[in-house]
Formats: structure tokens, sequence, C-alpha cells
């Protein structure tokens, strides 16, 4: 079997269900919680795969419904797979593409069967449906398969809602009758927007159909983050212990901390990486626009504490002045530095579920780090 989790550790506190675990996939170990990267088309923007590793992350996330439509998925498998193709071999994880699907492409019609939508690079019209997801993914060989799901917006009406829910049931079962790819794991999505009773309805199904691990989709869409909060509260505890839970799309540092304490074991985000290109760098005292005038004449670090290349070479004057002239080393700094952030901030993490500091790690963060609106 080339997929295992096991939680090592679990905290059982009123306000503290984070837990320690260990995914074993056929690219190596991955400790949680964890936060994985995204690489949409086939690279982590603006870093090498190299440094990627260099900076410790074990697991990456990349994208079916960007690859499907370029380069195309048969290319990637004549290449030797995604992890050959692209020069990474740790765990990769593929999302289905659903939320691209509905968020992206020109909807053409939508039905039970599937799909058919306009791609956006040039307008080509393309079906698909649970077992062409599959077949990408496949195709693609990630070790962590994602169902094709419907991904609803926020806001969407309880109808609406409803129907996208049961329709990503019915794809999930789908997905599970054609997926056969013994070295790769597929896991289910479970939708319901911020209706409860749809959420739980939704996700004791798929409970049943027996996924080797559960994700939380349609959040993080836009909506305030106490309602994806709620949502948490409600739903994970129906989620089966021994299984990873991931929490699509969120990444910003204080969402990942309050979703920790929920019990989930995965997140990933496009946040860190796009944040560092724009220049918008994280510290323990929450985040910074590098491209400030304050910044000018800085001559320290971004971060007084931070042990990554770019704070131990370079100074805040230097790095704006690099934004400034639109010099790629800019972002590529920038991205060095955010990725670093996410790397410690889930060691701590760990290291605070460890030692059963938790709490007092999460008051310091909170007592430190300022909270800036922002939709992930
Ligand atoms: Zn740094």
């Amino acid at each position: 079997m080339s997929f295992q989790f096991k939680v090592l550790k679990e905290i059982n506190e009123a306000n503290n269900k984070a837990r320690l675990g260990i995914i074993k996939t056929t690219h190596g170990i991955v400790e949680t919680p964890v936060f994985m990267p995204v690489g949409t088309q086939a690279t982590i923007k603006g870093i090498l795969p190299k440094e990627i590793d260099e900076l410790g992350f074990s697991i990456i996330l990349s994208n079916a419904y960007h690859l499907f439509l370029r380069p195309g998925h048969q290319l990637i498998r004549e290449c030797g797979g995604l992890h050959k193709f692209m020069g990474w071999d740790k765990a990769i994880l593929t999302d289905s593409g659903g939320f691209q699907v509905f968020s992206l492409g020109r909807i053409n019609k939508i039905n039970d069967d599937g799909v058919t939508f306009q791609s956006y690079i040039d307008g080509s019209t393309h079906f698909i449906n649970p077992e062409k997801v599959m077949e990408i993914q496949m195709a693609l060989g990630s070790d962590i398969a994602m169902v094709f799901d419907q991904c609803t917006p926020y806001p969407s009406n309880k109808y609406e809602t409803q129907l996208a829910a049961e329709r990503t049931y019915s794809w999930a079962k789908e997905c599970q009758k054609y997926h056969n790819r013994k070295d790769q794991t597929l896991f289910a999505i479970t939708q319901g927007g911020l209706f409860h009773d749809i959420r739980k309805e939704n996700c004791l199904k798929l409970i049943e159909l027996d996924f080797p691990g559960y994700a939380l989709g349609g959040l993080s869409v836009g909506e305030p983050k106490p309602l994806m909060y709620e949502i948490l509260d409600h739903i994970v505890p129906l989620l089966p212990a021994g299984k990873p839970r991931y929490l699509m799309g969120v990444g910003a540092p204080e969402s990942i901390i309050e979703g920790v304490t929920r019990g989930i074991d995965m997140f990933d985000c496009v946040l860190p990486t796009r944040n560092g290109r724009n220049g918008c760098l994280f510290t323990g005292n929450g985040k910074i626009s590098i491209t400030n005038a304050r910044y000018k004449e800085e001559l320290g670090p971004v971060d007084q504490n931070c042990h990554c290349y770019t704070c131990q070479n370079f100074s805040c004057a230097y790095l704006r002045h690099l934004y400034l002239a639109k010099e790629m080393l800019g972002p590529i700094l920038g991205t060095i530095h955010n990725l670093h952030f996410m790397k410690q901030l889930m060691e701590n993490i760990r290291e605070a579920i460890l030692e059963d500091k938790l709490e007092s790690f999460k008051r310091d963060f909170y007592n430190n780090y300022l909270v800036q609106e922002e939709t992930t």
C-alpha cells in the first residue's frame, strides 16, 4: 500500500483539537499539519524545485485543470509523469480543477454528466466529467488526486448549494469507480457552502464511501472568516479520526492556526507566493509592503528573526529597489522569504503541539502578528 496516514498525537481540549500526524506517499513522508506551496502550472513561480526542497517542503500542489488545458496530460505522461516533467521527486497533490472550471472558464453547459466549458487560454471547447478528471490525474501521476467537485461561489443560495453538493457526491462515487492507479491515492471533497445542514449531509454521505482522505472545499471563496471557522467547528468533528483532513485554498497564517486548532492537517494557498511576487512579505509582526517609502533607507532585513537566504543577505532597501526597478530577483527573493516563513510557521506549530504549548503559541502569535483583512 503506497498511502498511509498515522496520527501521532491528538489534543482533545474544548478549544484545541490539534493533531500531529504523518502521511506516507510514494514520494516520501509528509509531516502534518502541513502547508503545501502551489505550483499551478507545474512550477512554483519564481523558485527552483531545488530551493523548495532546501526550504524543507515535502509536498507541493499542482492543478489537473491547468495542465489538461496546457500542455496536456498525455504529453506529461509521455515525459515520464509530473514529477519527472517538473523536476520534483517529493510528493505532489493535484487538485481536480473543480474550483477552476467554475471560476475561470466560461461554462457552456453543466449537468450531472459533466461540464462543457471554454478554455480561458484560447476559447476552445472542452468537456470534462469524473472519468476524464481521473484520466488526467492518473496520467499526471500525482501522489494524491482529488475528486471532481462542484464548487459554489460565495454567496450562493440554498438551492444552488444543495444541487452542487449532491452533484459533488455522485461525482465522487464516479471518480472512485474510475480511479485505479495503485501508487496514487484519492481524496474526497466536501461541499455545501455555508449551510450547516447541507455540509453535514454531504460530509456524512461522503464518509460512507470510505475515501482515504477528506477535504473541505468551497471555503475561503470570499466569505468572512468567522463563517468559515464556524463550518470547521461544525464539520471537522464529523470527519474520520484516522484520515487526513485538508482545508483547501487556505494559507493566511492566522487561518492556518485557526484551522490547526480545529483539527485540520493540510493546507494550500497561492497567498505566500503571490504576495512574495507583489512585495507583500510576511513577518512575525504581520505583513509589510516592501515598496513602501519607509523602507527606502532601511538597512536591516525584512525580519530580524528570519533565517532565510533573503534576510541573511539583503536589506529592505535593496529589496525595495529591486521591486521598484522591476528586476526579477525581487519576486524571487520575496518568494523565498515568504515560503521560508510558512515552513517555519508550520514547524513552530508542530513543535507547539508536541510540547502541549499550542495555546500559548497562539496567544503569542496574535500578540505580535497584526492581522489584516484578506480573503484567504
Ligand atoms: Zn526571510
